[in-house]
């Protein structure tokens, strides 16, 4: 998507560690005007699909994966994270590996919230290596709902995460592909 390719170019901060930043507005200060471009773009794409929900990970998911849900006409829910969980019975959990804090985090969703009658949309800000939509997955899978597919604003290309998830043969639709990025030059190259 052209709109966010050149956004990035214009405001990403390539640094150490293969992280990008985006703060200015994706994931900190947000351009609600931009979100709403994008979830046009996933309607579009998965205009075939019969999504009644869509299920995202706090925190930087949810401001993207709430204007998305308003362009599909569904509601959001976002799997909390938890740094211990009282397992109650009433929550599908998974854990995640956070790619930015090198921490494991249980992820928590309630079942009154995800049914085999759900047919789910999974957005979020970043896909790198995989784990936070792989964690979600997890979730879906425990509560007999249907995945759709995967939208993501921004995947990091030369990380695993595209590869697993699309050999899976899950529709994944990522509006910014970065092939390569270098943090001495700041250079951004896209797929
Ligand atoms: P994964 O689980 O795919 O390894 O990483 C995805 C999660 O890590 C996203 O939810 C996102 O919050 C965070 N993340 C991964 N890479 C980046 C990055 O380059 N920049 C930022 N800001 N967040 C990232």
């Amino acid at each position: 998507m052209k709109l966010l390719e050149d956004r990035i170019r214009k405001d990403g901060i390539v640094k150490e560690g293969n992280v990008l930043k985006v703060d200015s507005f994706l994931n900190h200060q947000m351009d609600v005007t931009l979100f709403h471009e994008m979830g046009l773009e996933w309607k579009r794409l998965f205009s075939d699909k019969p999504i009644n929900k869509i299920l995202t990970i706090e925190a930087s998911g949810i401001g993207i994966a709430c204007v998305a849900a308003e362009c599909f006409n569904v509601p959001v829910v976002f799997a909390k994270k938890a740094a211990s969980i009282n397992l109650d019975g009433e929550m599908f959990t998974s854990k995640v590996e956070s790619f930015t804090k090198k921490k494991v985090f249980d992820i928590i969703v309630s079942k009154k919230f995800l049914s085999p009658d759900d047919h789910i949309l999974i957005i979020d800000d970043f896909l790198a290596n995989g784990c936070a939509v792989m964690g979600l997955i997890d979730l879906i899978n425990e509560s007999g709902a249907t995945l759709e597919g995967v939208g993501i604003a921004i995947e990091k290309g030369f990380q695993q995460g595209g590869r697993i998830i699309r050999d899976r043969g899950i529709q994944l639709e990522s509006l910014a592909i970065i092939e390569s990025m270098d943090a001495s030059t700041g250079e951004i190259i896209f797929r």
